[in-house]
């Protein structure tokens, strides 16, 4: 999906089309679930129509808002969780695409209402650091933006509590590859506590973990997941 020459509208358009695809062809959304934007180089937002199935969703199903809701095109009315999109946008410069799906085991942490914050697998922690929960907010409104006040400027993925998961990154392929390591760990997590449980790493893991991340990963680990593990 992302190329070195900045794209054009349309380019853009289909590369969301196709994400739309690929989150309900993986079954991370169920019949008119989930949505998806991004941001136009023109500095609006590109989001899907509310009502659309992912499966099948085509170019003519966008809609483009200005970064404060007015619809500018597109047929159809944009997605109801909008607000969260323009939100993340607003906290956010240097994000420009937001996928918001609900994958069944990461959905259901969300339900059970469990934050994937242990530190258990070592490549969850030198790319997205923990996953932490959001308060329950009602689907649609201003409440699942505030919900996300806390963690937006920290984490790029978040579990709603009762809802599902939103991520976010510099293009779709960022945001989708972050939305597909939610899942993966929690169904990790799940399969470790069948088990008998998780066995988080030590103290001493995570630092010789970060010592070899900006060489071997190009990545920092997140200072808050390091505090976490100091105390
Ligand atoms: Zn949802």
């Amino acid at each position: 999906m992302s190329r070195k020459i900045a794209k054009g509208r349309l380019a853009l358009s289909s590369d969301l089309a196709r994400a739309c695809h690929l989150v309900h062809e993986r079954g991370m959304v169920a019949a008119t679930d989930g949505n998806a934007s991004i941001r136009l180089p023109n500095g609006n937002i590109l989001v899907t129509g509310s009502g659309v199935r992912k499966g099948n969703l085509t170019r003519n199903d966008l809609v483009e808002v200005t970064p404060e809701g007015r619809k500018i095109k597109g047929k159809r009315k944009p997605s109801t969780e909008l607000g969260m999109h323009l939100y993340i946008y607003r906290e956010r410069p240097d994000v420009r695409a937001v996928l918001h799906a609900h994958p069944v085991y990461a959905t259901g942490f969300a339900v059970a209402r469990i934050a994937l914050d242990k530190p258990i697998l070592p490549e969850l922690i030198v790319t997205l650091g923990v996953v932490p929960l959001a308060q329950y907010a009602t689907p649609s409104t201003e409440d699942v933006s505030e919900s996300l006040a806390p963690f937006v400027k920290t984490f790029d993925a978040v579990l709603l509590a009762n809802h599902g998961v939103v991520t976010y990154g510099r293009d779709l392929d960022d945001a989708f590859n972050k939305l597909d390591k939610v899942e993966q760990a929690a169904r990790i997590s799940f399969v470790a506590r069948m088990l008998g449980g998780e066995r988080t790493l030590t103290n001493e893991d995570i630092r010789k973990l970060a010592q070899v991340s900006p060489a071997s990963y190009q990545k920092h680990i997140p200072e808050i997941l390091w505090d976490a593990t100091k105390t």
